[in-house]
């Protein structure tokens, strides 16, 4: 992240869009956030996605450049997709993981 916002709002932006994991839904993220660098990182500490940021005013981009263990996102990698994907794919974990419970 180079100095367009701070530290601060640039991990509130990273975690409105990352709430949890887009591929394992857990809330094991790490972000990999330093000024002088130009992109930052954020890295699921479960299934070991990786994904490279480009923050300025805001975040201008999201680069998927691991897959997860099991190779979920595969198509995606190395592509600039716009945050907003990835926050409606965590979304879209959540609510698809969440089975029914039979004794409720
Ligand atoms: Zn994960």
């Amino acid at each position: 992240m180079l100095g367009k916002i701070s530290e601060r709002e640039a991990t509130i932006q990273v975690s409105k869009h990352f709430p949890w994991c887009p591929f394992c839904c857990s809330e094991h993220l790490e972000s990999d956030m330093k000024s002088e660098r130009s992109c930052d990182y954020i890295i699921c500490g479960n299934c070991g996605a990786k994904w490279e940021l480009k923050i300025q005013e805001r975040i201008k981009y999201v680069k998927l450049i691991s897959t997860s263990i099991d190779w979920k996102g595969k198509d995606l990698l190395e592509k600039e997709t716009e945050p907003k994907f990835w926050q409606n794919k965590a979304w879209l974990c959540i609510l698809t993981r969440r089975t029914p419970k039979k004794d409720l």
